[in-house]
């Protein structure tokens, strides 16, 4: 299979849509960011490596972050994780208020704020450092070292993030949240400012191909039982309220954030991430899921 070629053809395919949509302006910093970025970086188990287009500048991963905070979380926590937070999809936008309320404090998983939360002030429980942690846990999975916070995002999400402040101030009012709430949203807002680069994702992302060991140091990150079920609630909620239009167009586990970028996977074949900036109604980049979608259709590969 030329997956060079066709990534080529994908992106070339999909050029009307890259001005497209909206990008995300509720975080002053990201309303910044060029709409017409645009990069793919598709990593095979087999170190086969393609890629096209901005594939090596760096963007904001915001909620991709969720995948990697709750595999830190469970690998040290293990399964009693998920008696705080479920593991069905919402239905509702990744911020909603409204099911928290009704539903005690427990958010329906943990890929969508409410949920990420609850890992994070897990992970300020579990760990005398976990901000330093989740940065080592994130380098050891690319295999560098440099990758950081990005203090300016951070602090502009900080200063809109009201919406998350109430979620947490709600879950902590029901007693499911056991750190102090600036603290949780200190932390919280760290996680999802990292930046990388689509390659820096997709080597990132092959650990969950690899089922939960790493591809160069062959590391167990996770048990069979912890990959197969944060591949699952990847499945099932990844894509905020769109993760069954997700599955329907593109059909790979996967993870998107308002920073443009998806991460998907091909179990025991390939990660590959999209970046594309012009978001859709429902906060999945426009292009990039276009591009997904063209991808799985052309290589007649997907998890279906
Ligand atoms: N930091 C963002 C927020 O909490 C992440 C949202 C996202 O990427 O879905 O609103």
């Amino acid at each position: 299979m030329d997956y060079q070629k066709i990534i080529k053809e994908v992106s070339r395919e999909v050029d009307p849509l890259k001005c497209k949509g909206i990008v995300a302006d509720y975080i002053p910093e990201l309303a910044k960011v060029p709409k017409d970025k645009f990069g793919i970086y598709m990593l095979t188990l087999d170190q086969e490596e393609y890629c096209t287009g901005d594939c090596h500048e760096k963007f904001s991963i915001q909620s991709i972050s969720k995948v990697f905070m709750l595999a830190l979380a469970v690998s040290k926590g293990k399964e009693s994780v998920y008696k705080r937070v479920g593991v069905e999809p919402s239905g509702d936008p990744f911020n909603s208020l409204v099911q928290l309320e009704y539903e005690k404090g427990i958010p329906r998983n943990p890929f969508i704020n409410a949920g990420a939360l609850v890992i994070t002030d897990i992970l300020l429980s579990q760990y005398k450092d976990a901000r330093a942690e989740f940065l080592n846990y994130l380098n050891r999975l690319v295999g560098q070292e440099d990758l950081k916070y990005n203090r300016k995002i951070a602090a502009s999400e900080k200063a809109c993030g009201y919406k998350n402040a109430a979620m947490v101030n709600l879950m902590k009012s029901f007693g499911n949240i056991e750190n102090d709430v600036d603290e949780v949203l200190d932390l919280y807002f760290d996680f999802c400012s990292v930046d990388m680069t689509c390659h820096e994702l997709a080597k990132a992302f092959r650990v969950f191909a690899n089922h939960g060991t790493g591809v160069i140091d062959e590391e167990q990150y996770l048990t069979e039982s912890q990959y197969k079920r944060i591949t699952a609630i990847m499945q099932t909620c990844g894509f905020y309220d769109e993760a069954g239009e997700f599955a329907f167009q593109v059909g790979l586990p996967g993870k998107s954030g308002v920073g443009g970028g998806i991460a998907a996977i091909l179990p025991n074949e390939y990660s590959i991430v999209v970046w594309s900036p012009g978001l859709n109604e429902k906060g999945n980049s426009l292009a990039g899921m276009k591009a997904l979608e063209l991808f799985t259709t052309k290589t007649e590969t997907s998890i279906f």
